[in-house]
């Protein structure tokens, strides 16, 4: 009878135990749900630190900003196969999208989407609170982030610059190319393309972060632009690549002007936040008519010339 009643004691007491952590679950779940509602409604009423971004639209870089903000609220609350696939079918239907990838970070839970914009590289990492059960509300927030992407997208395509830079976009830059090719065979003139990739941009990222990569990205291309005559193409061809189209410039010429890039920027010491940064680019030189006349390859040879210059230790110019 006495061990019958012990037996009971510790029985209940088990279940008691058992009930009070099910209900601390129940109420971490809810306080999580409640956060995340809240969250949802400010961002939907436009409040905070989120409104001021999106107030900012104009400057030209808030509607990524944007998007980092959301992408970032939900990561930080989601770990979920589902909200991954979903999220990659809605990215990859969008226009300029051209590549998604997921890759997993360190760490059992962690995942990173690499999305390829345009050659501009976004990087949305994962972390996993194991929240259960919230995948609408998740829905939404990617809908209110993808939104703004599409905005943005539409933006860029009306727009003949680079959002983050100034200079020309790809598009716009790659007709000014074809054009300026013809005119040169026209008109019997030289023309001269640099493609310029900044040296080991990936560590100014993965070191300091994606701002003040924007940064250096920025001022990078105000010394590129300084570098060259009113009447020269600057464009941003993807991420940290460049080029520039001197015309009526002869290899000697091109190779000069290259020279002069290179080392302003290897002298300068670029300030961001409490960073002074020391940065390198490489460039590879195409001239029209003495590497091609074709106008397909006058690009390619300035690639191949700007792969030997990185083959061959960075911070230089080559060309063929
Ligand atoms: P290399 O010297 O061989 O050129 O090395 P790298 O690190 O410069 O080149 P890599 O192609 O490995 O990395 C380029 C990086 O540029 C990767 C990507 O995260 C970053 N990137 C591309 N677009 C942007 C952008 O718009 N902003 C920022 N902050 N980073 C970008
Ligand atoms: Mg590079
Ligand atoms: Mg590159």
């Amino acid at each position: 009878m006495f061990f019958f009643l012990i037996l009971v004691i510790l029985l209940g007491v088990f279940f008691w135990m058992l009930i009070k952590e099910y209900q601390l679950e129940k109420k971490q779940f809810k306080s999580s749900k409640k956060e995340l509602i809240e969250k949802v409604e400010k961002l939907e009423k436009g409040e905070g630190e989120l409104k001021k971004k999106i107030k900012d639209f104009d400057k030209k870089t808030s509607q990524l900003f944007a998007f980092y903000d959301t992408a970032r609220l939900v990561s930080s609350l989601v770990d979920k196969k589902e909200l991954e696939s979903a999220f990659i079918d809605k990215l990859s239907s969008l226009e300029g999208i051209d590549k998604i990838s997921l890759s997993k970070l360190e760490g059992p839970n962690c995942h990173r989407f690499k999305i390829n914009q345009d050659n501009n590289y976004l990087y949305l990492d994962t972390q996993s609170p194991n929240i259960f059960g919230l995948f609408p509300l998740f829905a939404k927030l990617f809908t209110v982030s993808l939104e703004r992407l599409e905005l943005y997208n539409r933006l860029q395509e009306l727009s003949i610059r680079d959002y983050l830079t100034g200079v020309y976009n790809r598009r716009f830059f790659n007709q000014r190319v074809e054009e300026e090719f013809l005119r040169s065979k026209k008109l019997k003139n030289k023309l001269s393309f640099l493609m310029i990739d900044i040296d080991d941009f990936k560590k100014i990222n993965d070191t300091y972060g994606h701002l003040v990569g924007d940064a250096v990205l920025e001022r990078c291309s105000a010394l590129i632009s300084e570098g060259v005559r009113q009447i020269d193409f600057v464009g941003r061809l993807g991420g940290e690549e460049f080029g520039v189209l001197l015309t009526d410039t002869d290899k000697a010429g091109a190779i000069m002007v290259s020279e002069r890039i290179c080392s302003r920027i290897s002298q300068e010491k670029i300030k961001v936040f409490d960073e002074s940064l020391n940065m390198t680019v490489s460039i590879g030189v195409a001239t029209y008519p003495s590497n091609t006349i074709y106008m397909d390859l006058f690009t390619e040879i300035a690639d191949k010339a700007l792969y030997r210059a990185k083959a061959a230790g960075k911070d230089r110019v080559s060309w063929f």
